[in-house]
């Protein structure tokens, strides 16, 4: 990587700058955090996996109308994005009850949600990513009414081909996270990543509730077999193209 300037070092991502200031390369590591950071490891191949199941999404949501930051993947766990300016708000969408919707509500694990939830999270770690309302986060000026309206649209369009590119998969798309960044022209653009990581994964030929699980749950819950798991979505997600 010599010669690149290093941007930012997240969790999961390195972001480096490089000779063109439109692009930076986001470098995908094998680090695996969870809680807020208070568990820590490694999944080996995991930077590779991500990335690649990443870059295939991207391009499918493309060929589907939705603008994302993704260019070019000049490795298997490097890709080249447009830089974009981070909305602070994790925007989640959920068709199945699991996780802290459970814990929060007491809706039962599994529970379908029709139509989809959208929520959204201020994405900050020292808070701990905390739930916000429209309200709240009108009141912190992290985005404008408009661009709510925008957060939320895309979000279910994105919910909508996924969906569907899952179940081609044999996969049930459970729920995931997204970002969302501004160009300078104030373009919404979908970035960040989406990959075992950041989406519940439940593979439809397993009934049992532990075995089903092909994401960070793996992981979350110590379940084993997390690096198998992740490379099971990515062969299933590299058979399947963007149209039926
Ligand atoms: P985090 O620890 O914050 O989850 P990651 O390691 O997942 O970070 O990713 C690194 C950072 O890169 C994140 O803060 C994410 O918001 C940011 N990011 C993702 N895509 C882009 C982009 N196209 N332009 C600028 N920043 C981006
Ligand atoms: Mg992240």
């Amino acid at each position: 990587m010599s010669g690149l300037e290093k941007r930012y070092e997240g969790k999961a991502k390195i972001l480096y700058a490089t000779d063109d200031p439109d692009i930076l390369l986001t470098h995908y590591k094998d680090d695996a955090t969870a809680f807020n950071a208070q568990k820590r490891g490694s999944i080996a191949g995991k930077g590779e996996i991500n990335c690649r199941v990443a870059a295939h999404l991207f391009k499918v949501l493309e060929t589907q109308g939705v603008p994302t930051h993704f260019i070019d993947c000049p490795t298997p766990n490097q890709m080249r994005v447009r830089a974009v300016t981070i909305v602070p708000i994790e925007v989640v969408v959920r068709n199945i009850a699991a996780g802290s919707l459970c814990q929060q509500t007491g809706l039962e694990l599994g529970t379908a949600i029709a139509p989809p939830l959208v929520e959204f999270y201020y994405k900050n770690d020292d808070l701990g990513d905390p739930m916000l309302t429209v309200d709240r986060l009108l009141l912190m000026k992290l985005a404008t009414p408009a661009q709510v309206d925008q957060l939320r649209a895309m979000a279910l369009k994105v919910n909508e081909v996924l969906i569907d590119f899952f179940q081609r998969c044999n996969i049930t798309l459970v729920d995931f996270k997204l970002e969302f960044g501004l160009r300078p022209d104030g373009t919404m653009l979908l970035a960040d990543e989406i990959s075992p990581d950041t989406c519940r994964l439940w593979d439809q030929g397993e009934t049992d509730p532990n075995l089903r699980v092909m994401d960070k749950d793996r992981f979350r819950r110590d379940l084993g077999n997390v690096e198998h798991a992740y490379q099971r979505v990515l062969e299933r997600v590299l058979a399947q193209t963007a149209e039926t």
